[in-house]
Formats: structure tokens, C-alpha cells, sequence
């Protein structure tokens, strides 16, 4: 009776605001030329990075 619920999202970059996931996006743009989007998780709440246009 304790199932412990696995977010699928544990392993990816979390971000507690929109803006701190727009940064880190814009850094991984200058340094890898990846752009990123900013999508908030339904999963934790928080924001991800997504690659997937
Ligand atoms: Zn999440």
C-alpha cells in the first residue's frame, strides 16, 4: 500500500518560473543552438524545456 507515483518528468530540468525556463532556453540557444520551448508541467507543476517543436 505504498506505491510511490515516479513523476515522468523526474529526470528532466525543472524550473519554478516561466521567465528561469526562458533563460535557460536562451543559454542553450547561444551555446548548443537548440531552441528550447518553455511548457508548464501538469505532471509537478513546474517548468520543463521541451525540443519539440
Ligand atoms: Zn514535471
Amino acid at each position: 500500500m505504498n506505491e510511490v507515483e515516479v513523476l515522468p518528468c523526474a529526470d528532466k530540468l525543472a524550473f519554478d518560473s516561466e521567465k528561469e525556463a526562458q533563460d535557460q532556453a536562451r543559454v542553450i540557444k547561444w551555446q548548443r543552438d537548440i531552441k528550447l520551448k518553455a511548457y508548464k508541467c501538469r505532471h509537478c507543476g513546474l517548468w520543463h524545456l521541451s525540443s519539440n517543436s
